[in-house]
């Protein structure tokens, strides 16, 4: 079987870019899971259909015509890279990720990309149910005000406007959706690494999950 390293986490823990250096240094394909529930609520939200509609949002996840280039994710040919990390978006992914036909439609998308050399994966359930046999498993979080702070920093950077108190109670608002739904909670699996980079810088987040994997 192509070896997986399962990277889950609450939002802003910082998964995305800890995910994509180990795969870089590994050698190993990414997938970021969450890209997929973010491409499902744009889809739907250009084809009309509602957030809350299981059904024809399973459809649209279904029939995803996604491409990942590097840095860049075309949605039908359309570079939707920036577009997929506004809040709205977030949002969206968060109430179509609630719905278990969706979870399921996007399931084998997710296997796929377990392929030679190998594969780090980054989401809510990599461990849980997309990669249940994976060899390593993380559990990657930090606080509510760490994350907080990060985001906050990553929106000022691109020029946005940003509120702390408002990221802060979009974070947990979402953070306690994704913990309470009744498919796929967010949990640290009891074989999880738990590595918590409240006080970790990025090099120092990497180093430890490459001595997991290594050890
Ligand atoms: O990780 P990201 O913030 O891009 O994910 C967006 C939303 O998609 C999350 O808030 C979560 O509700 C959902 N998600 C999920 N399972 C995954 C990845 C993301 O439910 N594996």
């Amino acid at each position: 079987a192509v070896p997986v390293i399962a990277i889950d986490g609450p939002s802003a823990s910082g998964k995305g870019t800890i995910a994509q250096r180990v795969a870089d240094a590994l050698g190993f394909h990414y997938l970021d899971s969450g890209a997929l529930y973010r491409l499902t609520a744009l889809a739907a939200s250009r084809q009309g259909i509602h957030w809350d509609d299981e059904h024809g949002v399973a459809a649209v996840a279904h029939a995803l015509d996604v491409r990942f280039a590097g840095e860049h994710i075309y949605l039908a040919g359309d570079d939707v890279s920036h577009m997929i990390r506004s809040e709205t978006i977030g949002v969206g992914a968060s109430q179509v990720a609630a719905l278990p036909l969706v979870r399921a439609a996007l399931l084998e998308r997710q296997r796929a990309f377990a392929q030679a050399p190998g594969l780090v994966a980054d989401g809510r359930d990599m461990g849980s149910v997309v990669f249940p046999q994976a060899p390593l498993k993380v559990f990657l979080t930090a606080t509510a005000e760490v994350r907080a702070e990060r985001r906050y920093k990553q929106l000022i950077g691109r020029g946005e406007n940003a509120d702390l108190a408002a990221i802060t109670a979009d974070l947990e608002a979402r953070d306690a959706r994704d913990r309470a739904r009744s498919v796929a909670p967010l949990r640290q699996l009891p074989d999880a690494h738990l590595l918590e980079t409240s006080a970790l810088g990025i090099e120092a987040a990497v180093g430890q999950v490459l001595q997991w994997w290594h050890a």
